[in-house]
């Protein structure tokens, strides 16, 4: 009998305004899904308090950065709040070929890049259900100054534009049933006749 080879995994682009939960939803599907795992980024910015470098992201500098652009090892990139962020593209690559479904949870920029560059995605986008309750969401953190609460809204304004560049929209009204949504739509894409060619072909 034939082996059955693994699926190649799901792309997952996933985008949403700072303060729509997306590292909490996020985190609880990776808790739940073996076969789903988090790209791990570049970036510029400083490690803030309790980040490790390769965990949260790989901390490089601008020349580190610049340097994988003209590598091309980048899948996609865009600089944000005057920082470089970007997904290694050697690393999705062998994480979707072991059939591993990878989630980019990346910005709306980058997200634009790699809905061109790979067609074979799934990209979802994460939002509140209204401007007021984000505002109310990035409030209840404590932790921004109004000066920071008024850029994140004012960048939210502009990520909420791209929302229907994306296939899916996903409302986070209520952590678990934004899980849910987002676990829906795992399912379904990965029983699209497309992806499951290779188990038919093996029959
Ligand atoms: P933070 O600095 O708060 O961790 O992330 C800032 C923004 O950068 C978030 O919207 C996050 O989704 C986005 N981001 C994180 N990694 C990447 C990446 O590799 N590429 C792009 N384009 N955006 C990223």
């Amino acid at each position: 009998m034939a082996t059955i080879e693994p699926r190649r995994g799901l792309l997952i682009v996933l985008s949403g305004p700072s303060g729509c939960g997306k590292g909490t939803v996020v985190s609880r599907i990776l808790a739940q899904r073996e076969d789903t795992v988090l790209s791990v980024s570049v970036t510029t910015r400083a490690p803030r308090p309790g980040e490790t470098d390769g965990v949260e992201y790989f901390f490089r500098t601008r020349e580190q950065v610049e340097e994988m652009i003209r590598n091309d090892e980048l899948l996609e990139y865009a600089q944000y709040s005057g920082n470089y962020y970007g997904t290694p593209r050697a690393a999705v690559e062998a994480l979707l070929e072991q059939g591993k479904n990878v989630i980019l949870e990346i910005e709306v920029q980058g997200a634009g890049q790699v809905m061109h560059r790979e067609p074979d995605h799934v990209s979802i986008f994460l939002a509140t259900p209204s401007m007021t309750e984000l505002e109310r969401r990035l409030r209840s953190r404590g932790t921004e100054t109004e000066e920071r609460i008024t850029s994140r809204l004012s960048a939210a304004q502009y990520e909420l534009q791209h929302a229907c560049d994306y296939q899916y929209l996903v409302l986070n009204d209520e952590i678990p049933l934004a899980v849910q949504r987002l676990n829906s739509i795992i399912e379904a894409e990965s029983l699209r006749y497309s992806r499951m060619k290779t188990i038919m072909e093996g029959f």
